[in-house]
């Protein structure tokens, strides 16, 4: 094994930070052999916290409409070819009665930025689940949203957040971006969530046009120094109709490798193994597991909408319903000798760091 390697790993095990050279460094000297200590040392922090039990969050997709023009993103608001779709409060209340029904404890409302959803709306339907379903976490997903939005989404009884950065290169997210998006105002977001008490799901994609080994490592810096509760990373994936239809995707390879350093830079983190990750290999999602993440999210959404909530080319898992899902997932953990548990899933924070 190369010295500076393995010199690098040590230090990332033990001191769980690294400098942006070293980052950088490690995201481009990926090899097999250092991917494999990555994945082990990674799945032994994870196991030392939360052992081979996976959490299960159910995945709302609620509406796929969307004021935003992501130059990556599928539904995108200049994309002609989707069916536009919403979900109505009783659609998004039986989600939740099959969910539970199948042992889900975290429902995860997902939408476009949808502007029908006033926060009136929204926070009717975020206290009617908490009403009907009081032993159940609830994360949205909805996009950037005023400081004063996310506190009356907060105290209506979301409990988390997932606002992925994107990127946290200013000049990267400008380039995947159209000019009216800004960069400022996402990290504004992120931080803003934090402040008001969520628990704040990060992330990136791996391998997104124009990433560069110093962006990622520039991510990685982030997550490291913004310690979040989720981290939701996954490979690009391009998607027909949009400005970056014809972009390869990114790797599993490069995907597992980054989702290792996380464990590693937060060893508490809940890290799921995505729905990307599972459409560009097969076993994507398992591998997931086997490099440290211990979060799946199946679709809970209803059979009729979920090939239009289509982010990215072949996403899986659109045709069945809710129960197969929960069940296959439940088979292929089984498999690989991880146990999805029927639990909300909370972070278990490290001691030093609460
Ligand atoms: N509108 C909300 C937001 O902006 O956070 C949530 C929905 S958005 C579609 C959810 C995530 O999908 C994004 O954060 C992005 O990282 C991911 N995504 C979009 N297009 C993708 C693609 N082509 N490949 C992989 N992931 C993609």
């Amino acid at each position: 094994m190369d010295e500076k390697l393995f010199s690098i790993i040590d230090s990332l095990e033990q001191n769980r930070r690294l400098s942006f050279e070293e980052l950088t460094w490690l995201v481009s000297h990926r090899s097999v052999e250092g991917a494999m200590l990555l994945a082990k040392k990674a799945a032994a922090v994870r196991d030392s916290i939360y052992g081979r039990d996976v959490f299960v969050r159910g995945l709302i997709e609620f509406s796929n409409i969307c004021k935003n023009d992501c130059l990556y993103c599928g539904i995108r608001k200049s994309q002609t070819a989707c069916q536009r779709y919403r979900l109505t409060e009783p659609q998004i209340m039986l989600c939740c009665q099959q969910g539970y029904a199948l042992g889900f404890r975290t429902f995860v409302l997902q939408s476009g930025e949808d502007g029908w959803f006033t926060d009136e709306r929204l926070c009717q339907i975020v206290s009617h689940i908490k009403t009907e379903y009081p032993d159940c976490a609830i994360t949205l997903s909805v996009g950037e949203r005023s400081r004063e939005s996310y506190q009356k989404l907060f105290d209506a009884g979301a409990d988390r957040y997932l606002l992925r950065h994107e990127t946290a290169t200013k000049s990267h997210y400008e380039k995947i971006h159209p000019k009216e998006m800004s960069f400022d105002h996402r990290m504004q977001c992120i931080q803003d969530l934090r402040d008001i008490g969520y628990d704040v799901g990060i992330g990136m994609m791996v391998g997104a046009p124009y990433q560069t080994p110093e962006d990622l490592a520039r991510d990685l810096l982030f997550i490291e120094d913004f310690r979040p509760e989720m981290c939701g990373i996954g490979p690009f994936i391009p998607a027909a109709g949009t400005p970056f239809a014809h972009f390869p995707a990114g790797t599993l390879e490069e995907t597992l490798y980054l989702l290792s350093i996380i464990r590693l830079l937060v060893p508490d983190v809940l890290l799921p193994a995505t729905t990307a990750l599972g459409t560009i290999d097969p076993l994507g999602r398992e591998k997931g597991m086997q490099a440290g993440a211990n979060v799946v999210m199946p679709n809970l959404s209803p059979v009729q909408v979920r090939k239009k909530y289509m982010l990215y080319d072949n996403k899986i898992c659109t045709g069945e319903e809710s129960a197969q899902c929960r069940n296959c997932l439940d088979l292929r953990m089984d498999k690989i000798g991880y146990t999805i548990v029927s639990d909300r899933g909370d972070i278990r924070r490290e001691k030093s760091h609460v």
